[in-house]
């Protein structure tokens, strides 16, 4: 597998990822979009919002600030809770993440533990600073929010949301009463979350900002098992890692409620599906130490890294946490009426997928990223319904240039595409490649007498000759997934 390193260098190279402020030296966690990455974080989105928005009638979306007033952290509970413990070193005063010294130095998963005990795991195994060598002062709280103050008045104090989640919870009454939903439900929601990471690292993979897209999954709290979904996906086989060892497992082999266990089935089939490789996932379930203030349960979908197994998907039982929180805090009922039971309820979360945008383009590319000695270039075999260019037009030569235009002004309106006429063939294939844009056409010198155009599959390298009339509907089918022999002679 590509290292990171080599990876954001092609990423870089190829205008899918740029360090924030590069020309002044960067900013340590801070990324921008270049213009293939633009439409490949695009594309993820979309397929998220199209699957779990758009296609279902038991979720609806919403679009919230990125600030919230102190109140609302104080009432979630990351004012108090959503730290990390970091260590400063005496000598250097490098300050670094304590689980994460910890885990690279013994290989003993400390998050989630207490300051005495990484105190004493500190101690125990005589870890010192890794820049310096120097020792460590007392372990430290740290918290991830960003705080701001809000108007000219001092004191107003808010933060730059860490998690989508909250103005979910804080509209939760007006979403309910208005796009008039009914238990069982969802409100879901794309958009950037902040933290202030003590150590941000591994390219995408740790951000001090960075993109959800988040579903809050609302129940009734006696009917958490009540999910006609659930038959379709408990037979579901995959990885399981239990925290020792790794194993087969089924969806229904695990302990969680049916929609619980649903939703990260339905994540779990997302990643599968747009096409990650299904030895590189498995899924995990959090010890006690490790969950969130908020959670009662939790399970992660990883992927294998070069750098290790890691989370790309958080997905929690959140109970009544939040709604109970918001009531009493600002002193407006959240709870419901329940028309079927007749009861008033304070609806249960039973599952929040928490979906990192980042998390998932950096396993899409590495998953991807094929360097291939035989055509001497890289290839990058994103599934097409992520690729950020779907199609490539080349004249064979510049005169043909009239003729390859009007096919790419044809395929423009409705298909990403990208118009290239530089250096010979071979070499515009090689680059159509390494953007991995599925498909390419051709026009050439038989073009004009029988009106049909070579297009090119990037997996198979194999081309087939089409008729320019017929040109759209067939893109339109092979991003659906036809065969390309399907759709016109095969070309030797
Ligand atoms: P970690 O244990 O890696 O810090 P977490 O458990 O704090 O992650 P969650 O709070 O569950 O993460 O966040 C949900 C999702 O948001 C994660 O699965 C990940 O995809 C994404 N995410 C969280 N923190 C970051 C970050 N610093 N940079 C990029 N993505 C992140």
């Amino acid at each position: 597998m590509v290292s990171i390193q080599e990876l954001a260098t092609f990423c870089k190279k190829k205008g899918f990822i740029y360090r924030n402020a590069e020309i002044y030296g960067g900013m340590a966690g801070f990324f921008d979009l270049g213009h293939l990455g633009v439409e490949l974080n695009n594309n993820i989105k979309q397929e998220l919002w199209k699957r779990f928005v758009q296609a279902r009638e038991d979720v609806v979306g919403i679009d919230g600030s990125l600030m919230s007033p102190e109140i609302v952290f104080k009432a979630s509970g990351h004012l108090e809770s959503f730290t990390d413990i970091m260590l400063e070193c005496s000598k250097c005063k490098k300050k670094i993440r304590a689980d994460e010294i910890i885990e690279e130095e013994t290989h003993i998963d400390a998050e989630g533990k207490s300051v005495d005990d990484i105190l004493t795991i500190i101690k125990d195994n005589k870890l010192k600073c890794p820049s310096c060598g120097g020792g460590f002062k007392e372990p430290e709280h740290f918290n991830l929010m960003f705080k701001s103050e809000v108007g000219a008045k001092e004191g107003n104090l808010a933060y730059l949301r860490p998690e989508t989640a909250q103005s979910i919870f804080t509209n939760f009454k007006l979403v309910y009463d208005n796009a008039r939903m009914k238990l069982p439900f969802g409100i879901a929601q794309t958009g950037k979350a902040f933290r202030n990471e003590i150590s941000p690292r591994d390219f995408l993979f740790r951000c001090r900002e960075f993109e959800q897209f988040e579903i809050e999954f609302f129940c009734h709290p006696d009917k958490l098992n009540d999910c006609l979904g659930y038959n379709k996906i408990k037979s579901l086989e995959f990885n399981y890692f239990d925290g020792k060892k790794q194993k087969k497992a089924k969806i229904s082999d695990l302990k969680a409620s049916k929609w619980h266990a649903y939703w990260l089935a339905e994540f779990y089939r997302f990643f599968l599906e747009l096409g990650l490789s299904k030895d590189k996932l498995r899924i995990t379930k959090h010890n006690k130490e490790k969950l969130a203030h908020y959670a009662a349960a939790c399970f992660d979908i990883e992927y294998k890294f070069p750098f290790g197994w890691k989370e790309i998907h958080g997905n929690a039982d959140r109970k009544q946490f939040d709604l109970t929180q918001h009531s009493k805090l600002s002193k407006n009922d959240m709870s419901i009426f329940d028309e079927e039971t007749k009861q008033k309820i304070v609806p249960y979360v039973a599952s929040e997928p928490s979906q990192g945008i980042g998390r998932a383009f950096l396993a899409f590319m590495f998953d991807a990223y094929d360097d291939d000695k035989k055509r001497g270039n890289i290839v990058l075999h994103l599934h097409p319904k992520l690729a950020p260019v779907k199609v490539g037009v080349f004249p064979l030569v510049n005169k043909l240039d009239k003729e390859a235009k009007a096919v790419y002004d044809m395929l423009k309106d409705e298909f990403t595409c990208i118009y290239d006429r530089s250096g010979s063939v071979g070499r515009r294939y090689a680059r159509a490649d390494e953007a991995g844009v599925p498909f390419c056409c051709t026009i050439d010198f038989d073009s004009q007498k029988d009106k049909s155009i070579t297009i090119r599959d990037k997996n198979s390298t194999k081309q087939v000759r089409v008729k320019i009339s017929e040109i759209k509907e067939t893109v339109r089918k092979l991003l659906e997934g036809e065969k390309l022999e399907n759709v016109g002679k095969l070309v030797k």
